[in-house]
């Protein structure tokens, strides 16, 4: 049993992507070829914004916040409960990220937590700039109170969507839930390329321009006119094809992963706690994710039953050495309880009947709820 079936969607898939990728390789296209423009059409027609594709989650979001103007001494609030690449790119800019605690419940940044970072933040003498909503497992955050709180502070709000192309709420798609918004097309995200890439999505038009002066050097003209320090950060065209391949059968593909999780709800239930959905929201499902009193026990015996699972994520950022400079909030409780009870299961649109009794059965059999 596979965590992420790729081998499975590529033996759906090959007649397209093939035909795709050889297209490319014929045109010699390779730089921004007109696979780029088509997708970036596609990605951004989907979810009613501005896309602009770039190489990977983790520039998007450095790309985000070089086009906001965020740089040096600037303070940036993101959840410590996240991927490293939220904090990471808010360092590489220069700024300090400031770490917010999050839901025990849903995993995800909320008002009450932002306004604490926020505190945090002004005890420091920090001038918070924006703050990163992170849909973390492929769930929406709602920006609603957020972004009341974010405009009383002056501050800008950005979705590190790399987990959620794909999820709506209230019908919304994420992408225009907030001015800018990040994603990852890392292999196993919900929607992975064969590679590294990413894109930037704004509701503003009129950042399109600087993202994609940024990402090509700070390119004016042409990139031989340079008005800006920008930097190399192109979504490949061979990506770009296998993406459209991909994109053709994305809505089927998060059907399929909508009515697995509402199987594992069935199934599991009573015996774990998954973390909580918004009846609002449709998640992207990139991780289904429970909390279990013993949750090393559970992934132990279900390793032995040839179950793989995962642990996102074994340690908060506040506690990793890197982000030692980072400045915490108070209380960050939540997200260290989630890191010692968090177990995510297999998670993909092409899991078969037996895998997902079977993913069922180890789990009941040896799960303690928390
Ligand atoms: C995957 C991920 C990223 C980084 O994306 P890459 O494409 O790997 O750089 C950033 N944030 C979150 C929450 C992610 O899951």
């Amino acid at each position: 049993m596979e965590f992420v079936d790729l081998a499975a969607q590529r033996a759906r898939l090959r007649a397209s992507i093939d035909a795709g990728v050889m297209a490319v390789l014929d045109h010699g296209k390779f730089i921004l070829g007109p696979e780029v423009a088509q997708l970036e059409a596609q990605l951004g027609e989907r979810v009613g914004a501005h896309a602009v594709g770039c190489a990977s989650g983790t520039d998007a979001i450095v790309l985000a916040l070089r086009a906001l103007e965020i740089g040096p001494g600037d303070g940036v609030i993101v959840p410590s409960f996240t991927f490293c690449a939220t904090a990471e790119a808010v360092v590489l800019v220069g700024a300090v990220p400031i770490f917010a605690d999050v839901d025990r419940e849903s995993a995800l940044i909320t008002t009450a937590t932002a306004s604490a970072a926020f505190d945090a933040a002004a005890a420091a003498g920090v001038v918070v700039k924006a703050v990163v909503l992170v849909d973390l497992f492929g769930q929406p955050v709602d920006p609603t109170g957020l972004a009341t709180l974010a405009a009383a502070h002056g501050a800008t709000l950005i979705a590190d969507a790399a987990q959620s192309y794909g999820a709506t709420l209230d019908g919304a798609s994420v992408g225009a839930l907030v001015p800018v918004s990040t994603t990852s097309f890392f292999p196993s995200k919900p929607l992975g390329c064969y590679g590294d890439g990413g894109a930037v999505f704004v509701t503003d038009e009129s950042l399109v321009g600087l993202l994609k002066s940024l990402r090509v050097h700070g390119q004016g003209a042409d990139k031989y006119d340079n008005v800006r320090i920008g930097t190399n950060s192109r979504l490949d065209t061979v990506q770009a094809a296998v993406l459209l391949a991909k994109l053709a059968v994305f809505d089927d593909e998060l059907d399929a992963r909508r009515e697995l999780a509402r199987r594992y709800d069935d199934g599991l239930g009573e015996v774990t706690r998954p973390l909580t959905v918004d009846p609002r929201a449709e998640s992207a499902w990139a991780q289904y994710t429970v909390a279990l009193a013993n949750r090393d026990d559970v992934a132990a015996a279900a390793k032995d039953a040839g179950v793989p699972t995962a642990v996102y994520y074994r340690a908060p950022l506040h506690r990793q050495p890197a982000y030692s400079s980072g400045l915490a909030s108070d209380d960050l409780s939540n997200s260290e309880w989630l890191s010692d009870h968090v177990l995510s299961l297999p998670m993909h649109p092409y899991m078969s009947d037996d895998d997902v009794a079977l993913v069922i059965d180890v789990v009941r059999r040896t799960a303690i709820a928390d």
